[in-house]
C-alpha cells in the first residue's frame, strides 16, 4: 500500500485527463512533474542526435498544449507551483545545451504563446560549439549577451555544467566546477543565481545530486533516473520533429507510467535539503 492511494483518498478528486502529471492533489510529491526536453530549434537537415525541431514543428507543439489548457513554464516555476499545490495545468519546458537558435528561433515563438521556459547554458563554452558530440553538425552556443537576452525576456536560466561533462565519471575537483563554479559565472552574467541544473547526458548518480544540492541548486533534471527520481533528479521526455500532437498525446499519457513518482521525503523545502549519500 502506498502513501499515494492514503492521499488520494482523503483529498479532493483527480485533476481531469488533459492535465500533466502532478495534478495539485498530487503536489505533494508522488506523481512526476510533466517536464518537456528541447535542444536545438532550427530547420537543418542533419539530425543525428534528433535534437532538432523546427520552428513550425514546436509552434504546432505549443499550440496542441495550451490547446489542452496547458501553461508552459519554466521547471523553477513548475516546481515552486508544485510545493504549493498549484501546478495544475503546468506543463515544464526545458532547452538543453544552450544552443544560440534558442535565441533567435525558440525565444519568439515561446514569447508569442505566453510561455516560458529554462535553457540550460553552458558557461564554459560562451560562444562556443557543440564539440562534446562527437558527430556533427556544429551548432553554435549562447554567448554571455544571448543568455543575457534569453533572461530578460523572462526565461529561467540554469545550468548545465561548465563544459558538458558527465558528472559520474568527473574527478571530484571537476565536479565542483561543473556544478559551483558554473552557477557562480552564471550569477555574475546573468544577475540571478539560477535554481536549477541539468546533468549532462542525462548521467547522475548520488554523488552528482549531492554536488548539485551543495552547490545552492534546489531543482535539477534528468532524463530517465530511475530510483533516484527527485526534486534533484526530475525525469523528463525528449522531445524531437518527430512529435505531432498525436505524439505528444502518447508521450503525456505514457509520462505517468514511465516514470517513477516523486519521494515526498525528498521534496525541498525553505530549510531542509534532502542528502541522498547513503546510496553510494
Ligand atoms: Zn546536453
Amino acid at each position: 500500500m502506498s502513501g499515494e492511494s492514503r492521499t488520494l483518498a482523503r483529498q479532493p478528486p483527480p485533476p481531469p485527463a488533459d492535465a500533466p502529471a502532478g495534478g495539485p492533489t498530487r503536489a505533494a510529491g508522488r506523481r512526476p512533474p510533466w517536464v518537456l526536453m528541447y535542444h536545438s530549434v532550427s530547420s537543418g537537415t542533419e539530425d543525428p542526435y534528433r535534437i532538432t525541431v523546427p520552428r513550425e514543428r514546436l509552434e504546432e507543439q505549443l499550440r496542441w498544449l495550451l490547446g489542452r489548457g496547458l501553461s508552459c513554464v519554466g521547471v523553477g516555476e513548475l516546481m515552486a507551483a508544485r510545493a504549493a499545490g498549484r501546478d495544475r495545468g503546468l506543463v515544464g519546458l526545458t532547452f538543453d545545451d544552450g544552443y544560440a537558435d534558442f535565441v533567435d528561433e525558440a525565444l519568439p515563438v515561446l514569447l508569442r504563446h505566453g510561455c516560458t521556459a529554462t535553457v540550460f547554458v553552458l558557461p564554459g563554452r560562451l560562444g562556443g560549439v557543440n564539440s562534446w558530440d562527437p558527430l556533427g553538425p556544429r551548432r553554435p552556443l549562447l554567448s554571455a549577451d544571448g543568455i543575457r537576452a534569453a533572461a530578460s525576456a523572462g526565461m529561467e536560466i540554469g545550468s548545465h555544467g561548465l563544459l558538458h561533462t558527465d558528472l559520474t565519471t568527473a574527478p571530484d575537483t571537476r565536479l565542483k566546477q561543473e556544478t559551483a563554479h558554473s552557477r557562480a559565472l552564471l550569477t555574475e552574467l546573468a544577475g540571478t543565481a539560477p535554481r536549477c541544473f541539468c546533468y549532462p547526458y542525462g548521467a547522475v548518480d548520488a554523488r552528482a545530486i549531492n554536488a548539485v544540492r551543495d552547490a545552492g541548486y534546489r531543482y535539477a533534471c534528468a532524463i530517465s533516473p530511475g530510483p533516484l527520481t527527485g526534486p534533484f533528479a526530475l525525469p523528463r521526455v525528449h522531445i524531437d520533429a518527430s512529435d505531432t500532437p498525436f505524439r505528444m498525446r502518447l508521450k503525456q499519457l505514457l509520462h505517468p507510467l514511465r516514470r517513477r513518482p516523486l519521494p515526498e521525503s525528498q521534496s525541498p523545502d525553505a530549510t531542509g535539503r534532502p542528502r541522498i549519500g547513503d546510496r553510494q
